[in-house]
């Protein structure tokens, strides 16, 4: 029989880099740091509720504000045309693309909604079914990567600067609420600490042996749920507060990241070369790739937005491509980096990865607002479609490499 030791509690394994610890972070306010790979821990906030709930609903009021009234207008030679956020998704299924409606709808609207919602029904003495519960728990960690609303917010703002090439530009009542609703969910997100959320749906287990602290917990046969944070057994499949069913390291983890990095290669040589809009004036096609459309802003005097995009679009993928090849390699046993640099490199790689889908939003919001009759009409191609594939693979493929591979190349060295 299992002899229960100490509360599990007490202690944590950092989930990115493997580092068993004794829990210090007690005081309000305070945030616990991992001395190794200074991933953060756990967040003590200030009446965590209150804060959950006047961020939530707020956030969600403007939502539906940003929703109701018109958000950007554009004037050219006379002829105004003005639309609503959520208009955009419709004209991009007008011309064709109900594949990137739907992903600008999730991403943009639902995801984020969704999420906000499930941290109201969590963080509330509602009544909900147990096994719910945790369904809700588990969907809100794994969807809030994909919610792009701050990136959608920086495209609009690239977008205004580019549209005022073309006419003149009148921002609408719904633009501020959407501008303060991205702030709010944003710091409400922050603000959700995933050991406190879990701590008040369901206890901690016990944990059934002393952890040694300051060694790797895969050494002395514990893991980090991914999903909750719990201390369990490596030779335990299933969590026991969660319920999900994991190993001590992802399956496959080296195989799926690079396969989904292949993939995503494959996509974004044609991604660079075929159009990803089409600018129509008087009846005439100008189709241009993002090349050709970085150039043209250069060309038009738009040198910050051309470098903003080039960066965006065309460094950052390359320097992915290269950084996440580079972390399998180190994480295969090659290489001899250092374990702190090649963690440096992967959270850069995770905090700037999904910013790529700026070019993507940009030319969905032109091709939105530039509907002016035979005057001027801007279309997405199919080309943009494979670009925003690109941008998903390559966030996929980082969310499968796991950063505790990095670190266990110590354990094999202290081991020896
Ligand atoms: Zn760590
Ligand atoms: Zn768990």
């Amino acid at each position: 029989m299992d002899v229960i030791v100490k509360k599990n509690v007490d202690y944590i394994i950092c989930s990115k880099c493997d580092l068993l610890m004794e829990l210090s972070c007690s005081f309000v306010g305070e945030q616990a740091s991992c001395p190794r790979c200074q991933s953060v821990l756990v967040s003590n906030w200030f009446e965590p509720h209150k804060r959950h709930n006047i961020y939530a609903a707020t956030a969600m009021f403007l939502l539906v504000l940003s929703n109701l009234f018109p958000f950007i207008n554009i004037k050219l030679a006379g002829i105004s045309n003005q639309i609503l956020l959520n208009q955009i998704p419709y004209i991009i299924m007008d011309d064709g693309f109900t594949i990137l409606a739907a992903f600008f709808m999730l991403v943009i609207q639902f995801i984020p909604l969704y999420c906000i919602i499930i941290i109201l029904l969590l963080v509330n003495p509602i009544k909900i079914p147990f096994q719910l519960k945790l369904l809700l728990a588990r969907s809100l960690f794994h969807l809030r990567h994909w919610i792009m609303v701050e990136i959608f917010m920086i495209s609009i703002f690239i977008s205004l600067f580019k549209l005022t090439n073309y006419g003149d530009i009148n921002l609408q009542p719904s633009f501020c609420p959407w501008c303060l609703f991205c702030i709010l969910q944003l710091r409400l997100f922050q603000c959700v600490d995933r050991r406190w959320l879990w701590e008040s749906i369901k206890p901690i287990p016990n944990l059934i042996q002393t952890p040694i602290t300051g060694i790797s917990g895969l050494i002395q046969g514990l893991r980090c749920c991914p999903c909750c944070t719990a201390i369990v057994s490596v030779y335990q499949d299933k969590c026991l507060r969660c319920g999900i069913i994991s190993s001590a390291r992802y399956e496959y983890s080296l195989q799926y990241t690079l396969a989904l990095l292949m993939t995503s290669l494959i996509f974004y040589i044609p991604a660079n070369f075929m159009p990803v809009m089409i600018t129509e004036i008087f009846g005439l096609e100008y189709p241009a790739n993002i090349i050709e459309g970085i150039i043209l802003l250069w060309n038009e005097s738009y040198y910050v937005i051309a470098i903003l995009i080039f960066t965006f679009s065309i460094v950052i993928p390359i320097l992915k491509f290269l950084s996440i090849g580079w972390l399998c390699w180190h994480a295969s046993g090659y290489g001899n980096n250092k374990c702190k640099t090649m963690h440096l490199l992967y959270k850069v790689i995770k905090f700037i990865g999904r910013w790529s889908m700026i070019d993507v939003f940009v030319i969905l919001i032109l091709s939105s607002l530039l509907k002016i009759g035979k005057l001027m009409n801007i279309y997405p191609t199919s080309g943009l479609i494979l670009f925003a594939l690109v941008v998903i693979f390559t966030m996929m493929a980082e969310m499968n490499f796991d950063p505790r591979l990095i670190w266990d190349r110590n354990n094999i060295k202290s081991r020896n």
